[in-house]
């Protein structure tokens, strides 16, 4: 999942903002207690979605794929003052956890737990959005492009997660490798869209940065 030395990502935690004590909970009890925590943004990526909506300080964020939370405090960290998120996940399992620990951040008047399809809640928000960031179902990122695009901010910021997919996407995808094959088409796709400029950082799993022109 990591495409930087174990060394240098080591070093570079070192010298960032340390995870918050309720952070290093949420990690410490995904890691005990739920399947796949590899999901989980984790320290480094976590201070980078912070930072990232701090330089933004977006007064709406939309995040597709909450898992247990922890990169929705990340980025709730930037909202602009009376700002608010709105995070969207199928898993019903998880709201609960999910919710406890925006309580114990202090962010449980800021982020609004949705608990359904991404692709059937999309639809039925009236928003405009600063920041979203989607990490959801790798087989639908075109789709959840497709349907925030419009009711993206000029000058606002689209980040997909996971773009590089452990290298994957680099590789001849294998038959029936729905996800390499979607994350293949979703880069492709953004990367020609004359509506966004692009940047792919190659941090952690790789995130693709968009800006709406
Ligand atoms: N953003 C989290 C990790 C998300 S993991 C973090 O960085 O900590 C991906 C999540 O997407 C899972 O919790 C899964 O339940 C959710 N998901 C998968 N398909 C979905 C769909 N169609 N709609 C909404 N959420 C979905
Ligand atoms: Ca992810």
């Amino acid at each position: 999942m990591d495409f930087i030395a174990q060394n240098i990502i080591d070093y570079a935690e070192g010298y960032s903002q340390a995870e918050s004590s309720v952070l290093k909970e949420l990690n410490r009890e995904t890691n005990a207690k739920v399947l796949q925590p590899r999901m989980l943004s984790g320290h480094l990526q976590g201070r980078v979605l912070s930072m990232f909506s701090k330089m933004i300080s977006p007064k709406n964020i939309l995040e597709i794929g909450t898992y247990t939370g922890y990169s929705a405090i990340c980025l709730a960290e930037g909202l602009a003052a009376n700002g608010q998120l709105y995070t969207i996940d199928i898993n019903e399992e998880l709201a609960e956890m999910a919710n406890s620990y925006f309580k114990k951040a202090g962010f449980d008047t800021k982020i609004t737990h949705l608990v359904g399809d991404a692709l059937e809640i999309i639809p039925t928000l009236d928003q405009q959005w600063d920041l979203v960031f989607i990490d959801a179902d790798k087989a639908n990122y075109c789709n959840y492009f497709d349907a925030t695009i419009d009711r993206l901010n000029k000058g606002g910021f689209i980040i997909a997660d996971n773009v590089l997919w452990s290298g994957k996407v680099l590789e001849k995808i294998k038959s029936g490798d729905k996800d390499t094959a979607a994350l293949v088409e979703f880069n492709d796709k953004v990367h020609n869209d004359n509506r966004v400029e692009n940047l792919l950082l190659p941090i952690r799993d790789g995130l693709m940065i968009l800006r709406k022109l």
